[in-house]
């Protein structure tokens, strides 16, 4: 590990100036199970860390005129045991569940997540499914975005070096919107996802309103499955629909084949877990 100063402000602002002070050669700090190791492995000092981890701003869950706000610096195991998750938004419990052991939960954080922006990012789908909104504050002050918007690249999001992922906000439109989550991996603990799925929709007078339908590991980003989720929009719900639309979502993914599975075993992975996860937002539907 290279050297490198350490900065562990209290307050947002603190944790803003020391951002603007050093920037661009400074780096966030929060929950440390990604960064730590990208330190420990890294050929450049980072110049300053600053540790936000202290920040009481970033650890709320509470709901808002907007929303559902969860704030960056919550970790998996505070999201799986908050009763407002639970209550508006629980396809997000299945998904930390699936983080890492019981140690990465505990101290990884959902801003960590996102803002690593790995494709297989397991907190990724459900929250493009109900159309999360992140909110970043920088030295100008604060804007929101749409999460599609925010994952630019792999490794690479809508951050620029001094600013900081303040929270993701569910909508109150999709609060409690039926959904579904699914992780395929290589074993059933501690797995690094092959493919990840989540899918929500509503349905109205029979019929399917609403349809999200997003696909982690599978492209250079978590992405939404558009053509797949027209399918089904607005039609009267059917197996058979489900069956098309599962289809349908193989054929807008850009797997990768490597030594973990080839791209065909992902592209059935695709298609079964987007079916699957489509099924499970049925039920939950259907109460
Ligand atoms: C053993 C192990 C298993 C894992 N398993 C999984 C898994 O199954 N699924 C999965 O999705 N991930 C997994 N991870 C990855 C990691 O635990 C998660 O991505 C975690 O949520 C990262 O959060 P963190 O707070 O630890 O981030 P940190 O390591 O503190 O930071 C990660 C990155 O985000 C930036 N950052 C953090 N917070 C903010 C913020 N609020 N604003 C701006 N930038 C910020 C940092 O600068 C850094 O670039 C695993 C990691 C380990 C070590």
């Amino acid at each position: 590990m290279k050297p490198f100063d350490f900065v562990q402000p209290t307050t947002t602002d603190a944790a803003l100036a020391a951002l603007a002070e050093h920037s661009p050669n400074v780096r966030i700090l929060c929950g440390g199970t990604d960064y730590v190791v990208e330190l420990k492995h890294g050929e450049q000092s980072p110049g300053v860390v600053v540790d936000i981890s202290r920040l009481e701003d970033l650890k709320s869950i509470e709901l808002t005129d907007a929303g559902l706000r969860i704030g960056a610096g919550v970790t998996h195991t505070e999201i799986m045991a908050h009763p407002l998750i639970a209550e508006h938004a629980p396809a997000m419990i299945e998904a930390a569940h699936t983080v890492g052991a019981v140690q990465t939960r505990n101290l990884g954080t959902l801003g960590g997540n996102l803002v690593t922006c790995v494709p297989s990012m397991d907190s990724g789908p459900v929250l493009l499914a109900l159309d999360a909104q992140v909110t970043i504050l920088g030295p100008k002050g604060s804007r929101q975005m749409d999460l599609s918007e925010f994952f630019v690249g792999v490794r690479k999001t809508a951050l620029e070096p001094d600013e900081l992922l303040l929270d993701v906000i569910i909508p109150t439109e999709n609060l409690g919107k039926p959904a579904g989550f699914i992780k395929f991996g290589l074993r059933k603990g501690q797995a690094l996802a092959l493919v990840n799925a989540a899918s929500a929709f509503r349905v109205e007078d029979g019929k399917f309103k609403d349809v999200r339908i997003a696909l982690g590991a599978v492209a250079p980003v978590v992405m939404r499955a558009s053509k797949a989720e027209a399918v089904l929009e607005g039609q009267a719900v059917s197996q058979d629909l489900i069956d098309e639309a599962a289809k349908i979502a193989v054929g807008e993914a850009k797997p990768i084949d490597d030594f973990r599975a080839s791209k065909e075993y992902r592209n059935s992975l695709i298609e079964v877990g987007t079916r699957r996860t489509l099924q499970a937002a049925l039920e939950a539907a259907n109460g």
